[in-house]
């Protein structure tokens, strides 16, 4: 429980304006994307690294708590405070430092929206490629402690392929820089990457260098209708033995495009089975030959249809039907369970059918959609939480999904992280000496187990 006494300690550091303890301030910042609650004690607002590095020591010293927090969209619970606390919120460190056109680097303070830093250096003919879905509001301090994918993973990589370096405020307040500005680097443990993905249960991160790549001249998008989800699947992978990687690989299967079919109007519900959203980019020719070499294999392999967009215009139409899935879900039933699974790619047609198959086992609706090329599949459970049995049921078909995914060669979280919900399942997939030597790399960086308490596995 935190004291007026600290508070008032942590309020000389930050200032009056960058502490909140009003209920109605505190139930803001209580919730994040799986629509869980847990009321923080306060919000602490700090501006510079220096500030993190004074409250983590009060932190430290008084065993306070802490939840780093970017934009609260995360799906695993990461950033809740489940055992009281304080949330630290990063959103008034949002600066992009410095734009290095010769290194093709850029610095970045956590609280940068991810879209605003795209669209910055995209102005210069830069390239920043991780791209959440959530990219409109999620920040790099986020997508960094998740290590988040996106869209264009399968031909560019997640976000740990694009940090170079981090500044890091330990659990102990002490400041800590891994990485050098650089493409090679290996002295020592690679701190970066263990910090890239820790959700928040090592370190703060108060600044990033994050490598650029410059960008594609030009793109193109695909649309493919499929009667047979196998089709789908065999077309994807002699896409990729073709040696041609689009940019992105999307995949809905019918109950997704049956949701999204309002919305479009574009008629593609009628005998699809699966449908897939391709991108290439590259130089205006290869993205030309790129497509029609794409069309040609999905015909050969059973595609029912594809739609080559003309213009940007019709490019924009096209991913506006991926981006409308999660509205058109909510439309089914009030609350949903979404897992972001991952098997490898030829496996695809198994997991679906084996997950329908268990959906259809508990009377529960079910809708999948994904990133295809890298076998990432978000299972979309509907259903309405208020009703005991059918969320008693969901949780038991969430643990028989994840035994299917593991039996086929697959990961139980692609990009969204354990956190909380899927702290009960870490085990199924992780050995115990592996959690066990993660507990000791918790325990030697937080002995007194401050920094985002309650995540990953029990402590
Ligand atoms: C509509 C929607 C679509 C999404 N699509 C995708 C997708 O395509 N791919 C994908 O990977 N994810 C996706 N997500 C999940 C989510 O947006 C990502 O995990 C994102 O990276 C979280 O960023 P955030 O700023 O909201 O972080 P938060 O949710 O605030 O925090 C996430 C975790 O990071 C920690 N954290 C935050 N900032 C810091 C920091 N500076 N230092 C240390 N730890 C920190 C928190 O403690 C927490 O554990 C989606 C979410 C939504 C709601």
């Amino acid at each position: 429980m935190i004291t007026p006494k600290i508070l008032k300690e942590i309020e000389s550091i930050v200032g009056k304006d960058d502490l909140l303890t009003e209920k109605e301030d505190r139930i803001c910042y209580s919730y994040d994307a799986t629509n869980l609650k847990f009321l923080p004690e306060a919000i602490i607002f700090p501006q510079n690294t220096e500030e993190i590095s004074r409250i983590l020591k009060i932190a430290n010293r008084e065993k306070i708590p802490v939840f780093p927090r970017g934009a609260g969209s995360g799906f695993s619970g990461g950033s809740l405070p489940v055992n009281g606390g304080v949330v630290l919120a990063t959103s008034k460190m949002d600066r992009i430092l410095e734009l290095d056109e010769e290194n093709l680097t850029v610095d970045v303070e956590p609280g940068v929206v991810t879209e605003k830093l795209q669209k910055f250096v995209e102005a210069k003919g830069l390239f920043y490629p991780p791209d959440p879905a959530s990219l409109k509001f999620s920040t790099i301090g986020g997508n960094i402690a998740e290590c988040s994918g996106g869209p264009r993973a399968l031909k560019y990589g997640v976000t740990r392929d694009y940090v170079l370096g981090l500044e890091i405020v330990l659990p102990t307040g002490e400041i800590m820089s891994t990485g050098a500005k650089t493409a090679k680097s290996v002295v020592g443990y690679d701190l970066t990457r263990l910090m890239v993905g820790s959700e928040g249960t090592l370190g703060i991160i108060t600044k990033a260098t994050l490598r650029l790549i410059p960008l594609p001249e030009e793109k193109n998008t695909l649309l493919v209708l499929f009667k047979k989800i196998e089709a789908a699947a065999l077309a994807v992978t002699n896409i990729i033995k073709s040696r041609v990687i689009p940019s992105t690989l999307e995949f809905m299967d019918k109950d997704s495009i049956k949701c999204v079919e309002d919305y479009s109007g574009m008629g593609l519900s009628d005998n699809v089975d699966a449908l897939l959203l391709i991108e290439v980019d590259g130089g205006k020719e290869l993205v030309e030959n790129q497509a029609e070499t794409i069309k040609k294999i999905c015909l050969d392999n059973g595609a029912k249809e594809v739609r080559i967009a003309g213009d940007k215009r019709e490019v924009k139409k096209l991913w506006q039907l991926r981006r409308s899935i999660s509205p058109a879900l909510a439309k089914l039933k009030p609350n949903k369970i979404n897992e972001d699974i991952v098997v490898p790619r030829s496996k695809i047609p198994d997991a679906i059918i084996g997950i329908r198959r268990i959906a259809g086992k508990y009377n529960l609706t079910n809708a999948n959609f994904g990133h295809a090329g890298d076998g990432n599949i978000h299972v979309n459970i509907m259903i309405d939480k208020s009703l005991k049995d059918e969320l008693n049921r969901a949780e038991e078909a969430v643990k028989e999904i994840f035994e299917l995914v593991i039996s086929l060669g697959g990961t139980i979280s692609g990009e969204h992280g354990i956190g909380t919900t899927k702290m009960p399942y870490i085990g199924m997939e992780l050995s115990q000496l592996a959690i066990d030597i993660m507990k000791k790399i918790k325990h030697a960086l937080d002995p007194k187990g401050i920094l985002n308490p309650g995540k990953i596995f029990p402590q």
